[in-house]
């Protein structure tokens, strides 16, 4: 039962089920669609498969990017094909958020897609058309970097540095599992299946505390 304060949506910084939603590793297939493009190109073998330990492609084992500058020219190229428009969503993902936006969570997706400049329109665009082929619902859309200038009930994320700093902040952070941040204790998310939901949908009544009854899933526990 949604608080009569909130049936209106006018939710605040303290607002009911407000969800900060990352995009790239959580709900999309950012790697996949970049691993697609260079071998479309003749710059990436088929049969290669990158490591996936490393949260900075330009660091991991199996990219061609010999540099951070080289990694941005390939993913501006990348992006002016429509790669945020044409990527696959994580399995699962556009039905978890409806079934969670039909449970009251206001979904606000907040992503770092405009860290090169030069062709925003289509960027905004391009994600904006992908969340709507996709039937994902969202009551925002922040395109910021600085996520900790973002409070929420409860956030979802993959990167390393931005759980980091969330949490600095006094967040909630759950982790959206990948290889790259196993590491990383607290809440996760292993995927986006209907018991996953179930255990979101939790947390946002009831935080997992450390050492109380529901835990806190550790680094290499699966469930
Ligand atoms: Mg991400």
């Amino acid at each position: 039962m949604i608080p009569e304060q909130y049936r209106n949506q006018r939710v605040g910084v303290n607002g009911y089920r407000v969800l900060n939603l990352d995009l790239d590793g959580v709900c999309a297939d950012y790697s996949g669609a970049l691993r697609a493009y260079l071998i479309r190109h003749g710059l990436m073998d088929e049969n290669v498969h990158p490591s996936e330990d490393r949260y900075e492609l330009y660091q991991a084992s199996g990219w061609p990017f010999r540099s951070y500058e080289g990694y941005l020219a390939t993913h501006k190229a990348a992006e002016s094909e429509h790669l945020y428009a044409t990527m696959k969503p994580i399995d699962g993902a556009p039905e978890a958020l409806r079934t969670l936006a039909s449970n009251h969570v206001y979904i606000r997706i907040v992503t770092h897609r405009l860290f090169v400049s030069g062709q925003h329109r289509m960027v905004v665009a391009d994600t904006a058309q992908w969340l709507d082929e996709w039937n994902i619902p969202y009551m925002s859309l922040c395109f910021t970097g600085l996520k900790d200038s973002m409070q929420a009930t409860v956030h979802i994320d993959d990167s390393p540095s931005n759980i980091a700093a969330l949490r600095e902040m006094n967040q909630h952070v759950v982790v959206f599992d990948q290889p790259y941040n196993r590491d990383i204790t607290g809440p996760r998310l292993h995927d986006w299946s209907p018991s996953s939901v179930d255990r979101l949908l939790d947390w946002f009544e009831h935080w997992p505390t450390e050492g109380g009854p529901e835990g806190i899933d550790g680094p290499s526990r699966r469930t």
